[in-house]
């Protein structure tokens, strides 16, 4: 393997070029370090070389990152000391980084080094931003598609390769805070005013440009500041007036948006502010020792399989059926009004003709003029072109003829709720599509299987179940009918590909996957009001579990009327073994009184006249008084999480669920489950199966059956297996 190549040019520069094989962009691996390693202590040891480059051979980009798998791999090799294998493999980074940036200048005088210079011709990301940083000079194109930024933080670890001390020391804790802590990216304008990049050229003298820095560099000019006498942190070190307020805010801040639930938060925090108190070869080193803390914590490997290697993996297709390309050139959407604007939108996002169709004119054009609303809104951010705008509204066209459906290889079909009105369409929509277009419903609760059967074509039939607001959830739950066959699951598959979103494939089954979940989160939520739980507790319990919103907030949100409406349907198709009873008696009060929700500006919590939530609503209390014991908050947490992962479950033993990536994916991007935990299924492994059948046992004793424990989690407590174990990805290639 060679990944890292040298070349050294007539005046004395050489060339480090980064081009990982098999890969369209650059990852560092275990033997990519070794490569760059020996290529840099080649250049400083060979006396014709007077300074290097180091760049990407891949256009539009520098490095993606570091090969997440290392993690596991580091590990793996230390044996049963892994915390130490993953210390050890970090230092040796760090050790290399820093033979990059002291670049063989003496240690007392700060001479000698060579110039080692960064040329990124594009994204540069993670230990792609971390490795530049340890240069001297940071060359960036001019490429405004490239990103640049540490977002570590978003798969629950944080940049630990040195990313962390350097930026901080470069910029000062306030400044760096967004780039750490929330991951920000920018393209190469922004992250050279941000002082990320040190200089912006034009493509086509990046490598120009940065052999004449390395041919005109003067020892001054590669000295870190923070290896110079008397330096000092921008913005000041923590025991400095300012620095004080910094670190005191940002504590308060970073726990008041966790709530102390990601790991990740609070050791790149420790790491930024133990580092800054020491000098800077023992803050990489106290880096490294919290960047391992993170890796040991069960919930950043949970994090990283679910919202990176998972997602990656369910987004590249891994249960697409082996069919051929289905890419969709040109898309019907059925009915204008909230989700059928949206998905017209992000269909002409991607690039297909879209279209949009409704019962007048009038409200088609209404569903098309959401997507002016956006783009103006874009416009007046600085993020889209007038240009983008007529070219993205020009592939829209409403109208309420069916007619111009002719050549759609896809119909999303999102009319009212009714029935008998998705049979209309749907029989008027066939008599006009090529005979093997996909027709895709995009209802929530009504069966797929008896949709379909208003379809001429049943096996081109397939739910594709998109989230509200459409434009902003990532998640697309995919659901297949009886009859559905594999070319319709394709379609949809490479559909939601080619509008960037991740697909989940479930089967048809009431409520299908999500909704099936978080209803029963709501309704413990709304059946703790009834046993006089204080709702401050039952909101707060959520939040502090890492639920974004309680399930109180959420019902207002999606509006208890709807809520009522589920709650009648789903009682009449259960009859006798309904469970609710409870939940309705206070949902079907709220109703009564008038109180939908954040629409009505009432309902469990109160709200202003512009409809801003103001807090719990106080007149709950004289209808549900809050009773004077009140329960621990883990009783409370515990009821929440196991009425949502006990579905999750359920759905798997059903078979509604065919893998439990997408069970746990579909989990976070949905519904927002506890993303520190990885999903439901993650959560269960971190619990392990034994004591999680344990505590089923215990809720079901003290609540009743809606907690019982299902047949698989019982069998796999007593055989002491894991969900990843038995259903991973690597169980089921072994199977
Ligand atoms: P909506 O009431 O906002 O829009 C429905 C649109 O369909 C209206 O513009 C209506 O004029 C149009 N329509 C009705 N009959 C028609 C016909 N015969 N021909 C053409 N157009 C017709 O509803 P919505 O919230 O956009 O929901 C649409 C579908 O999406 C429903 O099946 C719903 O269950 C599903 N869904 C909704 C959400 C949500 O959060 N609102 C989420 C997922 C799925």
């Amino acid at each position: 393997m060679t990944d890292f190549t040298m070349k050294t040019d007539a005046d004395g520069v050489a060339t480090i070029t980064w081009d990982t094989q098999g890969k369209s962009m650059n990852v560092m691996t275990l033997e990519g370090w070794v490569e760059l390693e020996a290529l840099i202590d080649q250049a400083l040891a060979d006396d014709a070389i007077k300074g290097v480059i180091l760049t990407s051979g891949k256009p539009g980009s520098f490095a993606g990152g570091m090969d997440l798998k290392v993690i596991a791999k580091m590990k793996e090799m230390a044996g049963d000391n892994p915390a130490k294998g993953l210390f050890d493999g970090i230092m040796n980074a760090h050790r290399i980084m820093r033979k990059i940036e002291r670049a063989g200048m003496d240690p007392k005088t700060n001479k000698g080094g060579k110039p080692i210079a960064c040329a990124l011709p594009g994204t540069a990301l993670g230990i792609g931003l971390e490795i530049p940083l340890s240069c001297h000079r940071i060359f960036a194109a001019d490429n405004p598609k490239a990103k640049i930024g540490l977002p570590e933080i978003m798969v629950g670890i944080f940049p630990g390769a040195g990313g962390t001390t350097r930026l901080v020391r470069k910029m000062g804790a306030m400044a760096a805070s967004p780039f750490l802590l929330e991951g920000k990216l920018s393209d190469p304008k922004k992250a050279k005013s941000a002082g990320i990049v040190d200089e912006v050229v034009p493509a086509d003298e990046l490598l120009s440009a940065a052999k004449d820095w390395v041919l005109n560099a003067k020892d001054a000019d590669i000295v870190k500041p923070w290896d110079q006498k008397g330096y000092k942190m921008p913005g000041g070190a923590p025991y400095s007036p300012s620095g004080f307020m910094t670190f005191l805010g940002a504590a308060a801040m970073v726990n008041g948006k966790t709530k102390g639930v990601y790991p990740a938060a609070k050791a790149l925090l420790s790491a930024v502010y133990e580092g800054a108190l020491v000098p800077f070869d023992t803050a990489l080193k106290v880096e490294a020792r919290w960047f391992t803390n993170v890796l040991m914590n069960p919930s950043s490997s949970a994090m990283i399989n679910s919202l990176f290697v998972n997602k990656e993996a369910l987004e590249k297709g891994a249960n697409r059926p082996d069919v051929a390309d289905e890419t969709v050139r040109k898309v019907g959407v059925l009915g204008a009004g909230m989700m059928g604007a949206g998905i017209a939108y992000v269909s002409a996002k991607a690039g297909i003709e879209v279209v949009l169709i409704d019962s007048t004119q009038e409200a088609a054009d209404r569903g098309k003029s959401y997507s002016t609303g956006i783009l103006d809104k874009g416009i007046s951010r600085r993020k889209v072109t007038e240009e983008q705008k007529a070219d993205l509204l020009a592939r829209i066209t409403a109208t309420t003829e069916y007619a111009a459906l002719e050549g759609c290889d896809l119909i999303v079909e999102a009319v009212f709720e009714d029935p008998s009105v998705k049979a209309e369409v749907t029989a008027k929509a066939e008599a006009v599509i090529p005979e093997d277009a996909i027709f895709a419903t995009n209802t929530s609760t009504l069966p797929i299987s008896d949709l379909a059967k208003a379809s001429k074509r049943p096996e081109q039939f397939i739910g594709i179940h998109f989230f509200s607001p459409v434009d902003k959830m990532l998640l697309v739950e995919i659901i297949k009918g009886k009859e559905t066959g594999n070319r319709a699951v394709a379609k949809a598959l490479d559909y939601v590909r080619q509008i960037r979103k991740t697909p989940i494939v479930v089967n048809d089954a009431r409520f299908f996957y999500a909704n099936r979940c978080i209803i029963p989160y709501i309704n413990e939520g709304i059946r703790m009001v009834k046993e006089g739980v204080a709702p401050a507790l039952i909101e707060n319990a959520a939040k502090l579990v890492g639920m974004p919103l309680g399930p109180l907030q959420l019902v207002d949100e999606t509006s208890i009327d709807l809520g009522v409406k589920i709650a009648k349907a789903t009682k009449a198709a259960m009859g006798d073994a309904y469970p609710d009873g409870a939940v309705d008696e206070v949902l079907f009060w709220m109703a009564d009184e008038g109180r939908l929700g954040r629409k009505s500006k009432s309902g469990f919590y109160a709200y202003d006249d512009a409809g801003k939530r103001q807090g719990l609503w106080d007149g709950l209390a004289a209808k549900y008084p809050v009773a004077d014991e009140q329960p621990e908050l883990i009783e409370v947490q515990h009821r929440l999480l196991f009425a949502q992962v006990l579905e999750a479950v359920r759905a798997l033993e059903e078979g509604v669920l065919e893998d439990i990536r997408e069970g746990d994916v579909g989990a976070i991007l949905g519904w927002g489950f506890a993303p520190w935990s990885g999903g439901p299924f993650s959560w269960l492994d971190m619990l392990g199966t034994p004591y999680a059948a344990e505590r089923c046992d215990q809720l079901t004793e003290t609540y009743g059956d809606r907690f019982s424990t299902p047949d698989l989690l019982r069998e796999m407590a007593g055989k002491g297996q894991s969900f990843y174990g038995r259903f991973g990805p690597q169980a089921k290639k072994a199977a």
